[in-house]
């Protein structure tokens, strides 16, 4: 698969083009099917090629470092949309839809976020209404789906009113997208990731047969949490890989180009910034290779790995490629030298399957309601003396006492962070002895978790934030500097003219 998609890369794909034309080649979903790489992890009784963890995640590192269309289309139908299906829906379902996914006959996505919530999962306002036959109906909208008006399948998320009319909890449903009612809503138009269409969706009195339940009525978190914990590893993955191959092309460039001190590649501050790159790829590479072994061994994976991998694993990446940009100068800016096409297209990975904000703060809050959970997750390391010293400075910070509900969601942001942080240098600090990269990534790794620890204490007491009233008043006093520029030229017109259109 690595060297189809190498392949591939070399003499099939062209990103300038898929990014200007807002679309993929016609052959690429036969030609990824063919290459088994839409059933990456459907176990071979159901048709799929039933990699490991860690096989996966070379597959999307490798898709990652070619083009993030490429790497999501990839991602939002194996690990969005299959495992919901694969571990929730009844085996008859199982049996007849896992083989039409895996063989890319048809496409699957999950549809979770909504006009009024995005990051607050719990917040849906689909209905789903029992029917006396046993079946669902449907009703609501759906908003940024990936795919969503491309995938034959659509695991919907939505709130279930049993057949007493009582409220009975998020439910997942596996919705057939030809079904009557089902309307796919316009695509919206996006700052990178081009290729790949995010449509909203509308479901108008929808029927789902009984068969279409995924999971137990009123248990669709545990459904959606599949894809999103699997959907966070493989972000991080594939930043992963574009922040490699990002690197590579900096690396080049710094080695070949003259500046007033030399060349580029030997000025120490340039040093400074690609080792610290060079670092940050090692580490969130440590924690993926974590993860993935412990998924593949059948050990538990404790929830705060995920947020670590999704928050640093993006945020670190994303870094990385915006240094490499930096680092290219006028080479960085331009679309065509593939950096810059990076930096467009990876910024949605702080934002998508749960902004960075919001899952520190979600990781934090957890950590404050049961502190003792936090120093459970590092029972299974061998903690060197000193990061046991900075995680006990942190346990300590659990204790601080907050006035408002503002310094608690400060608190708990910051305590998040922390948490991710205190992850990835325990597991720097294991593979220190790898090599002499290893031992500097160990120790850039904890002087991270050090400095943020410093913040989080100097912090104290909280400076008191300028209050919501004030700050909108202050931003609404810049319509005086900047007046009414909103732009209202027309569109243009696509639609078929009301005279030619059927009675
Ligand atoms: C290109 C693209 C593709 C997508 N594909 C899919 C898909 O296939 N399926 C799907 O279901 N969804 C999809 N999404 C939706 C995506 O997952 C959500 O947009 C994302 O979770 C953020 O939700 P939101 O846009 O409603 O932002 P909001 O949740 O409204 O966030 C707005 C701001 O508030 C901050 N914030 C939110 N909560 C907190 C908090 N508790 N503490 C502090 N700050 C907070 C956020 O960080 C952000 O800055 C896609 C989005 C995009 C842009």
């Amino acid at each position: 698969m690595l060297d189809f998609l190498r392949k591939y890369s070399r003499e099939q794909l062209d990103s300038r083009r898929m990014d200007e034309r807002r679309g993929f080649p016609v052959s690429l979903i036969p030609d990824l099917a063919h290459a088994g790489l839409l059933g990456l992890q459907v176990p071979k009784r159901y048709q799929g090629r039933e990699l490991s963890h860690s096989d996966t995640a070379k597959v999307m590192r490798q898709a990652g470092a070619i083009d993030c269309n490429l790497l999501i289309y990839l991602a939002v139908h194996n690990t969005l949309g299959v495992p919901p299906v694969l571990q929730f829906a009844r085996e008859d379902v199982r049996s007849a839809v896992l083989p039409e996914l895996a063989q890319g006959r048809r496409l699957v996505t999950s549809a979770i976020s909504e006009p009024s919530m995005g990051s607050h999962v719990r917040s849906i306002t689909s209905t789903a209404t029992k029917q006396p036959d046993g079946s669902y109906v449907l009703n609501g909208g759906k908003q940024w789906i990936s795919l969503g008006a491309d995938a034959h399948y659509v695991n919907v998320f939505a709130r279930l009113t049993d057949e007493n009319g009582q409220e009975a909890g998020i439910t997942g449903f596996l919705v057939d997208t030809s079904s009557p009612g089902f309307v796919r809503g316009p695509e919206v138009i996006t700052l990178g990731l081009k290729a790949v269409p995010q449509n909203s969706l509308a479901m108008e009195n929808v029927h789902v047969p009984a068969e279409g339940l995924l999971g137990e009525e009123g248990k669709g978190l545990a459904a959606a949490k599949t894809a999103f914990t699997r959907g966070r590893l493989v972000l991080a993955t594939g930043a992963l890989g574009a922040a490699m191959r990002a690197l590579e092309l900096a690396q080049r460039f710094a080695r070949r180009r003259e500046v007033a001190t030399g060349n580029l590649a030997e000025n120490g501050r340039v040093q400074q910034i690609v080792a610290e790159s060079v670092a940050a790829v090692q580490a969130v590479e440590t924690l993926i290779e974590h993860i993935t072994d412990r998924l593949d061994s059948g050990r538990d994976v404790p929830e705060p790995f995920y947020f670590a991998v999704k928050i640093l694993g993006c945020e670190l990446m994303w870094e990385v490629i915006d240094r490499c940009v930096q680092l290219l100068g006028a080479r960085g800016f331009v679309d065509t030298n593939v950096v810059g096409q990076f930096y467009r297209d990876y910024r949605l990975f702080r934002i998508f399957e749960g902004t960075t904000e919001a899952i520190t703060v979600y990781l934090g809050s957890m950590v404050l309601k049961q502190p003792q959970h936090f120093l459970s997750i590092f029972d299974d390391f061998d903690v060197d003396p000193k990061l046991a010293e900075h995680i006990a400075r942190i346990d300590k910070l659990t204790t601080t006492t907050t006035t408002s509900a503002q310094q608690q969601h400060v608190l708990a942001a910051q305590i998040g962070e922390l948490v991710c942080w205190s992850l990835l240098a325990v597991l720097a600090a294991d593979s220190r002895n790898r090599s002499s990269m290893y031992a500097h990534t160990a120790s850039w790794t904890e002087q991270q978790l050090l400095d943020k620890l410093r913040t989080a204490e100097d912090s104290r007491p909280f400076v008191e934030l300028p209050t919501v009233d004030e700050l909108a008043r202050h931003i609404g006093d810049f319509d005086t500097s900047l007046g009414n520029v909103e732009q209202r030229r027309p569109g243009i017109q696509h639609d078929l003219d009301l005279l030619l259109r059927r009675g």
